[in-house]
């Protein structure tokens, strides 16, 4: 089978862990017998320092002619004083998301084995395990919501956003989840605020409604309050976490810190045709950009999940899962990963990708 990605290195650790993904993508290329073409294309802030604007034409219809888009991360201070709309993040990553209706996120995270002195977790807890799937909402609420703005005395006395959700795009998002648990621990806890907000009382009204068709799997409602403490306190009796876009990307870092590291989390954003973007969940990391340092496994497990689910390589997906578990269980890590003690024995980017793409080639 031959394939075509558009990828989108965009700024920071983007570029950094991006060749570590092409390096690992190449590996399983060979091992599969897949032909996969890559074209790379100006995202962020790149872009808006070779082209004038965060999201160029070209950069657009390069993803619509793709099967699939592997995306790095967008943003730092340099593009931090533009007008919001202009930045990276709004001007690129959530066109780019609504353009495609790329309504359905999927975070999936564990504790690997080998990695429990970094999680903030209880060792009683993290030895019982932690693996939970976010399935977030991305298209919708409050960040798509209008009307949004500012008004009053100079534009600076008040300011307002919109969250707006629709029948239609609870349900779909929610029966993704109920899906998914099914393929799991049969459980969704659904996030939301139903004792504020408008918009969580419908959410729980729909997801109730779609909850009738998975009899077999078990449905709970928790505030988004108390899931950011329940996460903390009994974090291996979640399974499948149904949230909105807000809730979601609250809920995620969160959740990727339980993990130990921000570099681990994968994430795959997707539309109804099955087509997606798939990136790293952190953010460019500025901070330790340019230093060869950045952890690549969440944009390698990010290209794990393109195969998956836009290219549906399942072999090829879970040979590169496999092989980063054997990295991190073999003790085989960044630096952030490690206590200070053993910072000296840190890989650095290079070396992960070099490693993860021999285990990969050794099957
Ligand atoms: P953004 O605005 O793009 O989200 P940010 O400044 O919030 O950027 P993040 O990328 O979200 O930074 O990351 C938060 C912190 O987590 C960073 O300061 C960095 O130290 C750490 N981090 C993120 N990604 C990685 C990675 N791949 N490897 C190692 N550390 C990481
Ligand atoms: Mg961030």
């Amino acid at each position: 089978m031959s394939y075509q990605i558009a990828v989108l290195s965009g700024d920071g650790i983007g570029p950094e862990v991006m060749a570590e993904a092409r390096k690992v993508l190449s590996a399983v290329e060979t091992r599969f017998g897949l032909e996969i073409n890559y074209t790379e294309y100006d995202v962020g802030g790149i872009a808006i320092d070779n082209h004038g604007c965060p999201l160029p034409d070209a950069t657009l219809k390069g993803c619509e002619a793709a099967d699939a888009i592997l995306f790095g991360s967008v943003g730092g201070p340099k593009w931090e004083h533009l007008p919001p709309n202009d930045q990276p993040e709004r001007g690129a990553l959530l066109p780019l998301r609504g353009h495609f209706e790329l309504f359905c996120n999927l975070r999936p995270a564990k504790l690997h084995d080998g990695l429990e002195h970094m999680s903030p977790l209880r060792s009683d807890i993290s030895a019982r395990g932690f693996d939970v799937l976010c399935v977030r909402e991305l298209t919708g609420g409050i960040y798509f919501g209008k009307p949004k703005g500012r008004q009053g005395e100079g534009d600076d006395e008040e300011a307002f956003d919109t969250m707006r959700y629709s029948r239609r795009e609870i349900s779909r998002i929610a029966r993704i989840a109920f899906e998914a648990a099914r393929g799991r621990k049969n459980k969704v806890t659904s996030v939301d605020k139903a004792n504020v907000l408008a918009c969580s009382v419908l959410w729980r009204q729909v997801v109730e409604e779609v909850a009738k068709d998975f009899p077999d799997v078990t449905l709970e409602h928790i505030y988004i309050d108390n899931a950011t403490m329940q996460l903390l306190r009994r974090p291996d009796e979640f399974d499948v976490m149904l949230c909105s876009n807000l809730f979601g990307d609250i809920l995620s870092d969160e959740i990727a810190m339980l993990t130990g590291s921000m570099g681990l989390l994968s994430s795959a954003s997707m539309n109804s045709t099955g087509f997606g973007l798939f990136e790293p969940a952190g953010g460019s990391a500025p901070d330790i950009a340019g230093q060869g340092i950045a952890n690549p496994v969440a944009q390698i497990l990010s290209a794990a999940l393109m195969l998956r689910h836009s290219l549906k390589q399942e072999d090829a997906a879970s040979a590169i899962e496999r092989a980063v578990t054997k990295a991190l269980s073999s003790g085989y890590l960044t630096g952030e990963l490690l206590t200070a003690d053993k910072r000296s024995e840190a890989k650095s980017t290079a070396q992960m990708g070099d490693y993860i793409a021999q285990a990969i080639q050794e099957g």
